[in-house]
């Protein structure tokens, strides 16, 4: 075997024990009785451990070295290069961070989730507020060992470097300003027309069932491949992927209220669509494999991945052209609910915008200003400007400032999401990032095929698709996002597309 060779197989030995920790993990979210959380938490630590002990050995080290030689003479945008310059960097970030940093990380998980549990439970933040201080420290010396530019850096840029590698703060606060800049005067117009849209048909009696086997059709008629998939229900639906050839979703279904099932199944298959168009040669390999947050995944960034569950969740389950064609098929399923509704009351009723406080409920249009919020208030943390105590607070003022909302609990606030409680800093940019990306997107490949509004008028999915995977899915983890978008869309990261996206969809909407 050659150097590359060795280096390979060693990679997909880890490639495996990650996707032995995600069946553990997909089990616990799906099937596992409550009693067997506990020593299900220590089976995936002995996993989790042994994976980074095989990733941060001595060992990595020399077969990555014997690999860069290997191929040193390989173009520079190859796979194989890619293969090892981006295992290098995960190599280099995991070997800085202390193994005992990250058994603290680990170690005040249990007990903070718990606290998060109760006080969301009985709206009381003081009782969360010690274990969130307590990541807070814990959190602050991870953005030290890892390491940021000093003179015009961030902290913050240490956690992007884990989860938005090429993103910092340098770049990310100007283009949540961009945004802030060009959705506070939309967002104005739209609450202050007065135009209401006719949300009570999607409230009533739907049938799970008949939810699920529209679900199923839609997901499959998207290009969701069942060979390949598996198609489950959890509390808190998600995506997760064991290589290309199994990659599984889950959504959860309310029998009172249609949206939540119908979009969870849309941006969940979106993801599906990226793990599963990922290039077969990738399988097991660096390319398909995030060293650093451990899971054999083929998305490049959770921006990248994200901006794939929104194209297909928001640009395409949200537009107009999607309810012409799909409509009747849904009708078909609940004649009784909506047999007296027309496709296009039906996709006004799913564009529906209003301030809210919840940010998994938030609307296309209110929902970046959620994400602005706890950016601000992570970079805050982590930077030493904005205490754990004063957080309830601020929350309250930047969403009257925001939205022209105060939540009146905290529970409805500043304890709504599960991503503190995990000690988890770093990854909200991602779903704004997203959200820009797909407009991106979704723009170069109106470009690139001029017919591509008819095709998906006849319910065509297949131009679109290939169009993604040819530009985005097969590479896998090869290429960063802004060289993707640079090859697809001729431009890095921008507000433009997205801001017109959303100008030209509402402004018609609510004239
Ligand atoms: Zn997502």
């Amino acid at each position: 075997m050659t150097a590359f060779d060795d280096f390979t197989s060693y990679v997909g030995e880890i490639n495996d024990l990650f996707c032995a920790i995600s069946i553990l993990n997909w089990d616990a979210n799906t099937n596992m009785p409550t009693g067997g959380a506990e020593v299900r938490g220590q089976q995936m630590a002995t996993l989790v451990k042994l994976a980074q002990e095989m990733f941060t050995s001595d060992k990595m080290g020399r077969l990555l070295a014997g690999a860069e030689t290997a191929v040193s003479q390989h173009a520079p945008r190859s796979y194989t290069a890619r293969a090892v310059s981006s295992t290098r960097q995960a190599y280099d970030v995991a070997r800085r961070i202390p193994a005992t940093l990250l058994g603290a990380l680990v170690a005040n998980r249990s007990l903070a989730e718990q606290a998060w549990n109760d006080a969301k439970a009985n709206n009381d933040f003081a009782r969360f507020a010690p274990f969130l201080e307590r990541y807070v420290v814990l959190n602050q010396e991870l953005t030290a060992a890892i390491g940021y530019a000093h003179e015009h850096g961030h902290p913050y840029d240490a956690m992007l470097l884990r989860y938005e590698p090429g993103m910092t703060v340098a770049r990310l606060k100007p283009l949540l300003d961009e945004l802030k800049a060009g959705l506070s005067p939309l967002l104005e117009q739209v609450v202050g027309s007065g135009v209401k849209m006719p949300v009570a048909i999607l409230h009533g009696d739907y049938p799970v069932d008949q939810q699920k086997a529209f679900c199923y059709a839609i997901a499959q008629t998207l290009g969701y491949d069942m060979e390949r998939g598996h198609f489950g229900e959890a509390p808190h639906p998600f995506e997760i992927s064991f290589t290309r050839q199994d990659v599984r979703i889950t959504n959860r279904y309310q029998s009172n209220y249609l949206a939540g099932g119908l979009f969870g199944m849309l941006h969940e298959a979106g993801h599906a669509l990226y793990e599963q168009g990922v290039d077969p040669q990738l399988n097991r390999t660096a390319l398909a494999t995030d060293f650093l947050s451990q899971y054999a995944v083929g998305g490049v960034t959770f921006g990248a991945h994200e901006s794939q569950s929104r194209l297909w969740e928001n640009q395409i389950g949200r537009s107009r052209i999607f309810w012409q064609r799909h409509f009747s098929q849904l009708q078909a399923h609940f004649p009784q609910q909506l047999g007296h509704v027309d496709a296009d009351t039906f996709y006004r009723a799913v564009n529906h915008v209003e301030p809210s406080y919840i940010r998994v409920e938030a609307d296309e249009l209110t929902y970046n200003f959620h994400i602005m919020l706890r950016v601000e208030l992570e970079m805050g943390l982590l930077d030493g400007t904005v205490t754990v105590n004063e957080l309830p607070q601020i929350w309250r003022n930047r969403m009257q400032a925001y939205l022209g909302v105060v939540p009146p609990t905290d529970t409805l606030g500043v304890l709504q999401d599960i991503h503190w409680a995990f000690g988890q800093m770093g990854t909200f940019p991602a779903y704004t990032i997203g959200n820009v990306m797909s407009a991106q997107f979704f723009q170069a490949a109106h470009a690139a095929m001029p017919d591509l509004d008819d095709q998906l008028a006849n319910g065509n999915y297949r131009p679109l698709r290939d169009w993604l995977t040819e530009n985005i899915y097969r590479h896998g983890r090869a290429y960063s996002p802004d060289e993707l978008l640079l090859a697809a869309t001729d431009s890095t990261l921008q507000t433009k597309p997205y801001l017109d996206y959303l100008r030209e969809k509402f402004g018609t909407l609510y004239a």
